[in-house]
């Protein structure tokens, strides 16, 4: 099925009308449940161009990015900002106008800053879309998707009965931006929110959500427990205690989760801290979906390639 208006690039999930999250999602939900669909992805999209480029790190994200372009048939690529001429001072503009100019299509663009993508797309001829990787704390859209999705595999369709919590880093977190915005959009029926209070943001990133202090009182009886990782290389020194304090007080370990739903699910976008913001036991127990989320994440990446490739 078609967006409407069509996705021409995606660059946050904050005003995707639901029908349009909801394709997305059912989209990539046929892919992940089997390749037969991959063939005719492949025929559409076949030879297209693909461009990574990230200004910061990535391993999940970056390569799931290039396997869901290559799974649909586009050339990928992968643009090495180390030994580019960003390192003499070329802007990220200047760096994006060249390969336009020769003739790339789709630019999947990871940034520190954020007001970058929108810059790009401003200067983005037609023909040419963007995706957003991740803008420094505030986007990072098809991490939304995929936890979604991951969560909609789980506990179906409707979320108006469901009971999520985020837990952690909220304040320098993109993902945790994006999965509030997506699970507003589908209705969620309590959102819980949980961390030290100067890592919680006092804007309207937290509308509508129930902020505890308490990790043990905002778990009790959750059917999704979202965990975060402490973002420390974008924290200024003191915002926290020592990490032991903060696995005592926000550490997801086996004790805890017994508080949640039984049936609750765990997920963290990587990379964990293990040992910090979650133990071992929780990470490769059997109520974590860790690895859940990175195989949905290659099935979501197709899908929003897919889309912003049909319109470009
Ligand atoms: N990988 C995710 C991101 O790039 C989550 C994280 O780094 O904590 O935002």
């Amino acid at each position: 099925m078609s967006i409407q208006p069509p996705l021409r690039h995606l660059l946050s999930l904050q005003d995707l009308p639901r029908p349009a999250l909801e394709t997305l999602l059912n989209d990539a939900d046929r892919i992940a449940s089997g390749p037969s669909r991959n063939s005719s992805l492949r025929e559409r999209h076949v030879g297209r161009s693909v461009v990574n480029l990230f200004f910061e790190a990535s391993t999940r994200t970056r390569s799931s990015f290039q396997i869901a372009a290559q799974r649909i048939g586009a050339d990928v690529l992968n643009f090495d900002v180390a030994q580019s001429s960003a390192r003499k001072g070329e802007t990220l503009l200047d760096t994006f106008l060249n390969l336009q100019a020769m003739g790339c299509e789709l630019f999947v663009v990871r940034v520190a800053e954020q007001d970058v993508l929108q810059t790009l797309a401003d200067a983005s001829r037609p023909g040419v879309g963007l995706v957003n990787a991740g803008d420094g704390r505030a986007n990072h859209p098809t991490q939304g998707l995929l936890d979604m999705l991951t969560i909609r595999q789980h506990k179906g369709r409707d979320f108006s009965a469901l009971r999520v919590l985020l837990v952690g880093d909220i304040l320098h977190s993109r993902v945790a931006r994006s999965d509030l915005h997506a699970l507003r959009t589908l209705g969620t029926g309590e959102i819980r929110v949980c961390g030290p209070q100067a890592l919680l943001p006092g804007d309207a990133t937290l509308d509508g959500c129930h902020v505890f202090d308490r990790l043990d009182a905002a778990i009790e009886g959750v059917d999704v427990v979202m965990m975060l990782r402490l973002q420390r290389e974008r924290m200024e020194e003191g915002l926290i205690g020592s990490l032991d304090d903060y696995h005592r007080d926000y550490g997801l370990g086996a004790a805890r989760l017994r508080r949640a739903s039984p049936e609750a699910i765990v997920t963290h976008p990587g990379p964990m801290n293990r040992g910090v913001e979650i133990s071992d036991e929780v990470a490769d127990g059997p109520q974590s979906v860790i690895l859940q989320q990175v195989a949905n994440g290659v099935a979501v990446r197709m899908a929003v390639l897919d889309h912003v490739l049909s319109v470009t």
